[in-house]
């Protein structure tokens, strides 16, 4: 079977989040199964583009709006990701240093979707399956059936993966025109509450839709950022898929990014090597159980919580842990936890920066990860902690719930709470210091965490058995 994914971010060519390690494994995963599976996604100026070579496979135009685009698409020559990769050029448009956040972001990514239809419109032979990831590459199951221009598109079969439904990618109808010359009686497909919105447009065209988790689909049919009524309608053709983690990228037993590597065997030692060097680092005490927090400083996490919660930890269990925080985003969230490195010297420090590296080095050194997520579609972090032999403390939502087991119950092994509050979260915070002063049963359950199997192979074979049904 031959599968195209289209997506905005795929690791290590360019990365934001969780969407960026997926579409950066799970091509891999189906290729080693025997399938063919390649990934398109836009040119944007990262250090991936300026350190590989690329040949130019196609060069087109099309037009958008009242502007003319020429756009170029290359391919990496060496197939180092472990499947072909496509970049689409639009000069002035996608080659820029960031992925998203700019104010003409909606015409970025139509133009980029436009390049990617037009240019499969001319292939001679023609992909399986189109799996699009987002609301970056949703308009492309509308463009493939119901663009003039793409008709010849509409036969191949289309599957949409939401990896967060928070954002829909909405256009006003004054957009209406950025999309190619379409039957206007399809004008429903694109819209929802009066707008155009590419997310909802690709649940209603794509002919399967998957969200990162089960227990995110199940949320979705009543929290889904105003899409609630289209999953429920659409319900038949949704399914909830568990994302995997790339074991290759994510292994304690050799990860050239930390000091020491280890392995179930030797955990015991070598997990404290690496804690030693990561506390020295940002003077924190190694003998104190070591929390940390990795990732996007917004409210869909509960980072605006985390300066309180250290705060009332620190205060009202005597300093007993020590908390490191990465991460970067709402500029607000980011100056709070600035400034509590002076008031916490020696308990706490933060890293206000995206760094892949120190990610590694903080999920080998750790003791525990901090996960009071508000929405999680899947979540990574839990996944890489685990692997790494760091108990997850989790919140009660979406892919936490289905990857992590409170210690209490049978067969438990991570910390689960119910509410995204300072109370829950200090009192779990709590119950992870009790935890970690039973040195036996912490090491078992570390033990039993690293040898979890959350790798892609399981749910690269899901994905082909819904692109085969
Ligand atoms: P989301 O996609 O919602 O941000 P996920 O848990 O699915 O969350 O994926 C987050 C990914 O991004 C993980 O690989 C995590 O390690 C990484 N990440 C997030 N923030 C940072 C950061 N500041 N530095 C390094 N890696 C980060």
């Amino acid at each position: 079977m031959e599968i195209i994914h289209v997506s905005a971010e795929c690791y290590p060519v360019a990365k934001a989040g969780g969407l960026g390690d997926v579409v950066g494994a799970l091509p891999k995963y189906q290729n080693k199964l025997g399938h063919i599976a390649k990934v398109v996604m836009p040119m944007y100026r990262t250090k991936f583009l300026y350190e590989n070579s690329f040949d130019v496979v196609h060069k087109g135009a099309f037009g958008l709006a009242h502007y003319w685009f020429d756009y170029t698409i290359i391919k990496e020559r060496t197939n180092k990701l472990g499947f072909d990769l496509y970049l689409v050029d639009i000069y002035g448009i996608l080659d820029r240093e960031r992925i998203y956040g700019y104010d003409d972001d909606s015409l970025r990514f139509t133009a980029f979707q436009i390049a990617v239809v037009d240019w499969m419109s001319q292939w001679n032979h023609h992909p399986d399956i189109v799996h699009v990831h987002d609301h970056q590459a949703a308009l492309i199951p509308f463009m493939m059936q119901y663009c003039y221009a793409y008709q010849n598109l509409s036969y191949i079969k289309t599957i949409l993966t939401i990896h967060n439904a928070e954002y829909q990618g909405w256009m006003g109808w004054e957009k209406a025109n950025y999309i190619p010359h379409w039957d206007p009686w399809k004008s429903g497909m694109l819209e929802w509450d009066n707008d155009i919105n590419p997310l909802a447009s690709g649940i209603k065209c794509a002919a399967k839709v998957s969200t990162v988790s089960p227990g995110y689909l199940q949320e979705l049919m009543h929290n889904a950022n105003g899409l609630e009524m289209l999953f429920e309608y659409e319900r038949g053709k949704c399914f909830g898929i568990l994302n995997g983690i790339d074991t290759d990228v994510w292994n304690p037993a050799d990860d050239f990014f930390i000091q020491e590597d280890y392995n179930t065997e030797n955990f015991k030692q070598k997990k404290q090597i690496n804690k030693k060097v990561l506390c020295d680092q940002f003077n924190l005490d190694e003998t104190k159980p070591l929390i940390i927090f990795i990732g996007r400083l917004v409210g869909e996490k509960a980072a605006d919580l985390l300066p309180y919660v250290i705060s009332d930890s620190i205060y009202h269990m005597e300093g007993k842990m020590n908390f490191l925080i990465l991460g970067s985003g709402e500029w607000w969230i980011e100056d709070q936890l600035q400034h509590l490195r002076s008031h916490f010297t020696g308990y706490y420090h933060s890293q206000i920066q995206y760094n892949e590296k120190l990610s590694h080095q903080m999920y080998a050194g750790a003791d525990f990860l901090l996960m009071p997520s508000r929405v999680e579609p899947c979540g990574l972090n839990q996944m890489y902690a685990m692997r790494y032999g760091t108990i997850p403390i989790v919140r009660r939502t979406g892919g936490l719930n289905d990857t992590v087991k409170d210690f209490g119950d049978e067969g438990g092994y991570g910390i689960c709470f119910n509410d995204a509050t300072v109370g829950d979260i200090t009192h779990s915070i709590y119950r992870a210091m009790q935890l970690y002063e039973q040195r036996e049963r912490t090491h078992e359950i570390r033990k039993q965490i690293m040898q979890i199997d959350n790798s892609w192979e399981r749910s690269a074979k899901i994905y082909i058995n819904l692109y085969n049904s």
